[in-house]
This record gives structure tokens, C-alpha cells and sequence, in this order.
């Protein structure tokens, strides 16, 4: 599978906002968008001046690469997303939004569990996370109502998961999620509204793109 190697930040000045890619950094003096806002490249700064009448399909594009990259998920992915999305009953871009909250790496970002979705990412990978009991490596993986993410017991012993519970305590954990920080553990209770989803995303322009 094709890699972005190159830095994350220009993501975010690439779509023209913040996108919370590195965690605590982003919140720092040393937030790259903060200190240069405009897109990345040659023309990037002056570009910022030009004022463009921004086409139906370039918002559409936008909306939905602004999407993939808060959630860190290749093209083609993303595309199998929708097409499950189409498939589930309901709002097909609500769907999408609400497949992609339940990624394995989405929850053990959002139990505050890890700083960003990349971290989380690479916890699950090392293999550092069980869903009911069994040792998982797939950040990929969706869960439902009633699975239960944990620190598996063999990696308790880690410094940075001794330091958890203490770092995790000052994060928010949405409703939608039960967080047990003595134990390390954390249960989907329900799936999410769309008001507990990032209200920043534009999933009808995403589902317009798709359908084009
Ligand atoms: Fe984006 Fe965070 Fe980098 Fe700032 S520090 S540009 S918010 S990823």
C-alpha cells in the first residue's frame, strides 16, 4: 500500500485549517499552519491572495480529502467506506462518518488513549491493544456496540502505559465511550450522533463527490 511520507503538516496547509494531525504539538507555538497558513509549495503564499471561485467538484474534492486525512485513510479505503456506507440504511454521509469513528485507531484516539490518530495507529500495530480479549494489529478494524478495547496485559508494563492513566485523565472521552483508566480498558457503549462527530466535516459533499 502507498505511504504518505511526506510532513503531515502540509496537509493542513494544504486545506487552509488546522486538522489536529500531531496531538499536543498542535496546540504549540510550533504548529506549522500557525507559523505559515498558506498552502505548501513555490506558490503557495501568493496564491493565498489570488481570490478563486471555487467550483462545485473542487469543494466536493475538498470535503472529502479534508476527511481522509483527520482520519488518516488512503483512497482506496476511504472508497470501500462509502460504498459500505451506501449499503447500511440511512444518511449514506452520516454512515461514512460513523464507520470511520469506529475505527480501532479512531476509539483508542478517542478514549485518550493515545495523542493523535497516528499514535493510536502505531500502538495498535505493535500490538499493544486487545478488543474483547484478543490481541489485535489491525487499526482498520471496526467495532460495534459492546466491544471492549484494552491495553493488553503484556504491555502494562511499558512507561508510557504507566504514564497513561495520568496523561489519558486530562482528555475528554465522548458519551458514545465508557473509559475505565484503572484498568486500562474502555467499551463502545453506543454508536455515535452526529453531534459527537467532528462537526468540521462536510460528509454531504463527500457523498456528491462519490456519486458524481
Ligand atoms: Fe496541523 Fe498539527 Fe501540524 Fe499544526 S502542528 S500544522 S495543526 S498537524
Amino acid at each position: 500500500m502507498a505511504k504518505y511520507r511526506d510532513a503531515v503538516c502540509k496537509l493542513c496547509r494544504r486545506e487552509g485549517e488546522k486538522l489536529f494531525l500531531k496531538g499536543e504539538r498542535c496546540m504549540t507555538p510550533k504548529c506549522a499552519f500557525d507559523r505559515r497558513g498558506y498552502a505548501p509549495g513555490q506558490h503557495g503564499k501568493s496564491s493565498q491572495f489570488k481570490r478563486k471561485r471555487e467550483s462545485d467538484y473542487n469543494r466536493q474534492l475538498r470535503a472529502k480529502q479534508k476527511a481522509r486525512r483527520i482520519y488518516g485513510i488512503y483512497e482506496r479505503q476511504f472508497r470501500r467506506y462509502y460504498e459500505e456506507a451506501l449499503q447500511r440504511r440511512g444518511l449514506t454521509g452520516f454512515n461514512l462518518l460513523q464507520i470511520l469513528e469506529t475505527r480501532l485507531d479512531n476509539i483508542i484516539y478517542r478514549l485518550g488513549f493515545a495523542d493523535s490518530r497516528a499514535q493510536a495507529r502505531l500502538l495498535v500495530t505493535h500490538g499493544h491493544f486487545t478488543v474483547n480479549g484478543r490481541r489485535v494489529d489491525v487499526p482498520s478494524m471496526i467495532l460495534g456496540v459492546g466491544d471492549k478495547v484494552a491495553v493488553r496485559e503484556g504491555s502494562r508494563s511499558r512507561t508510557y502505559f504507566k504514564d497513561l492513566p495520568a496523561l489519558a485523565e486530562s482528555r475528554t472521552v465522548l458519551p458514545w465511550l465508557e473509559r475505565d483508566l484503572n484498568n486500562l480498558s474502555g467499551t463502545v457503549v453506543r454508536l455515535p450522533e452526529r453531534s459527537e462527530i467532528d462537526g468540521n466535516l462536510h460528509e454531504q459533499l463527500i457523498v456528491e463527490y462519490y456519486s458524481r
